[in-house]
């Protein structure tokens, strides 16, 4: 049971946007994905949501090849993410936008919410329950009716993750979501992140804040122009003084 990506290239024209890169994601484990601006970060995450082909090597889901499974199918497959840009509709508010993370896993279809059947009320029922509680794990409960376009980014990207759990997924793919985040705001962010891998989802994050990184990784991979530079524990790294000289600059 794992995302496993094998030694997987992509490129875009003449540009190698990832260069035989591997990364494994456990369930109940946090890997960040690091690099600097244009190293293949969220190509490498496209990459496992089916949004770009590889050219080479192989993504897995528990030992399933995806090579043949389109992108709307992969969310089946136990997969949720959120974007590095997130594109949302300004007038939605919080809790219809959680509640649209639980739509794609309802088993009762159209046909059962035109006829009212009593099994689309109790799932809707258990939905809301179930919103109810992100909100308020998120500390959004107070916003629940607030509009998104009302909110700071910040917010907004809060919304983003609370939405992408709310299938329950196995494997949480988050690209930078603490970017303008406040500092109470990215705490916020940790300690969901934190509580979400001890629920036994396994966790890939892009993340610049290297304070961040350092709080949460069991394991970062380090990108540089679409080659892997380092990996290991974040101490590990620190430790390497080809990573501190390449990536934190002194
Ligand atoms: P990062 O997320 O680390 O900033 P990206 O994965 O977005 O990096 O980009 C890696 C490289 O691939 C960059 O040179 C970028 O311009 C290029 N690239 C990414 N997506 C596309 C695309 N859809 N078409 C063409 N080039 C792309
Ligand atoms: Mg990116």
């Amino acid at each position: 049971m794992s995302i496993e990506v094998e030694n997987i290239s992509v490129q875009f024209g003449g540009v190698h946007a990832l260069k035989d890169i591997s990364v494994r994601v456990d369930p109940g484990r946090i890997v960040t994905v690091i690099g600097p601006n244009g190293s293949g970060k969220s190509t490498l995450f496209n990459s496992i949501t089916g949004l770009v082909a590889v050219d080479q090597g192989t993504v897995c889901i528990d030992g399933q090849n995806l090579a043949r499974v389109p992108a709307w199918q992969r969310i089946g497959r136990g997969l949720a993410r959120t974007f590095q840009t997130p594109r949302f509709d300004p007038r939605v508010c919080v809790e219809d936008a959680v509640l649209c993370g639980f739509y794609p896993v309802s088993r009762a279809g159209i046909l059962g919410a035109m006829l009212r059947l009593p099994v689309v009320a109790r799932q809707e029922r258990a939905f809301s329950a179930a919103c109810d509680r992100i909100l308020d794990d998120f500390g959004l409960d107070g916003l629940r009716h607030a509009s998104l376009g009302e909110l700071p980014m910040g917010m907004v990207r809060l919304v983003e993750v609370a939405r992408a759990i709310a299938n329950k997924p196995r494997y949480l793919l988050l690209d930078e979501p603490a970017a303008g985040l406040t500092r109470a705001e990215q705490q916020l962010l940790s300690s969901e992140i934190r509580r979400i891998a001890a629920s036994g989802v396994g966790v890939l994050l892009v993340e610049h804040n290297f304070a961040m990184v350092r709080s949460l990784s069991d394991h970062t991979v380090v990108l540089d122009r679409g080659a892997l530079l380092a990996q290991g524990h974040p101490e590990e790294l620190m430790r390497d003084p080809a990573f501190v000289a390449a990536y934190l600059g002194s």
